[in-house]
């Protein structure tokens, strides 16, 4: 079964709002093992978003379209829907009554404006929106069944649980998508997809792909199967058979960090660390102490920003700043060296650098 997802709105598509929606349905979809095709922002325009769903319901056989059904001007997605099935919008007062409802619940009355949201296109059936004014539409365009959501997340989270994954479920009879993603550091992605050889062939189940992200890089998988059961076993045999390949590269995966490995490995150990940093501003302590327990490991950090600072916190002699700069192994390693014996921690991690985005030069570049 395949997926096309529409966001629409053009607080989207000029970039002021992140659409989130679209990426938490491909999660959602997955995991009931419907394949999303195409994610699409259309913004508040009734032709273009028409031409979208004609598009998508061309492509997919389920289309899934959030926003635009609020009661205002630039609510087009009723409209654009009608278009899309050649059918004329109809009143339906028993939504105008349920919408009058929700306003007198809450000791108001009715703006006239909110009873377009009683309109369907003809042919078409209601949501019910538990959380808000805006009932959503499903309607049979084409081979594809549309799904439309309000806009709010919150909102249309809850109808896509309550209304719409119960049917795509039941359509989908079982079948399952699991995703992983095995985090590695310490190769390049080229490295690493050499390494994988054929388990990276585009029409294998699990199916294995990498991504880089910064310093680290991403092994996918996605495993299909008929159960739950079935696409389980798929994916530990092939994360098995990754992690074999790749040895000590693998560090963690789905939410770990590398920090959680940093963690690991010295609750394992049973060792401190304690931190001496400059251009990083705290990020690095803040890294290590994010994570539940960091108190067995964690003792102290310093933030030695100004060269005073790294002076009368970490002893740092002035002579070494006058002649390396404040930019250099020299300053790095008597910053360490000071703060484990300050901190009587069993290590000492320390940065500087030039954080940029200006103050670099050849020498020492950002
Ligand atoms: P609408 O239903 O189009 O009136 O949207 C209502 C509000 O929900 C908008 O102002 C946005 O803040 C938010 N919203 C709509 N679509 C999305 C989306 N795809 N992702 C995140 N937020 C959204
Ligand atoms: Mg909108």
């Amino acid at each position: 079964m395949y997926a096309e997802i529409i966001s629409v709105g053009t607080e989207l598509t000029t970039g002021q709002t992140v659409d989130t929606n679209s990426a938490w349905l491909s999660r959602e979809l997955a995991a009931v093992g419907v394949d999303v095709t195409g994610h699409c922002t259309v913004a508040d325009d009734q032709d273009r978003l028409g031409q979208a769903i004609l598009r998508a319901a061309g492509q997919a056989d389920v289309v899934l379209i959030s926003g635009g059904i609020g009661p205002t001007d630039d609510d087009v997605t009723r409209a654009a829907l009608a278009d899309a099935l050649e059918k004329p919008l109809e009143l339906r007062s028993v939504f105008v009554e349920q919408i009058e409802a929700f306003f007198a619940k809450r000791g108001r009355t009715m703006p006239a404006a909110n009873r377009v949201q009683a309109m369907f296109p003809v042919g078409s059936q209601a949501i019910e929106n538990t959380c808000g004014t805006a009932p959503g539409i499903r309607a049979r365009l084409n081979d594809a069944d549309i799904f439309v959501m309000p806009g709010v997340p919150s909102e249309m989270r809850v109808m896509f649980r309550r209304d719409v994954l119960p049917q795509l479920a039941a359509a989908a009879d079982g079948r399952v998508l699991l995703m992983r993603c095995i985090w590695c550091y310490g190769a390049g992605e080229s490295d690493i997809a050499e390494r994988l050889g054929e388990l990276m062939a585009r029409d294998r189940n699990p199916l294995v792909g990498t991504t880089a992200q910064e310093t680290v890089i991403g092994v996918r998988i996605f495993a299909r199967g008929d159960s739950a059961g079935q696409a389980g076993e798929r994916m530990e045999d092939t994360a098995d058979e990754i992690r074999l390949r790749l040895g000590k590269l693998v560090f963690g995966q789905d939410d770990e960090t590398l920090a959680h490995a940093v963690a690991a490995l010295l609750i394992r150990n049973h060792v401190t660390i304690a931190t001496a940093e400059s251009c990083t501003g705290g990020l690095l302590a803040k890294s290590l102490t994010d994570i539940a327990g960091s108190s067995a490991y964690f003792r102290q950090g310093y933030v030695t920003y100004a060269n005073d600072a790294k002076m009368q916190l970490l002893d740092v002699p002035e002579a070494t700043l006058q002649q390396h700069g404040a930019v250099s192994a020299q300053t790095a390693e008597a910053m360490a060296v000071a703060c484990r014996k300050k901190s009587g921690c069993d290590y000492a991690l320390s940065i500087t650098g030039i954080a940029g985005p200006s103050g670099g030069s050849p020498e020492k570049p950002i």
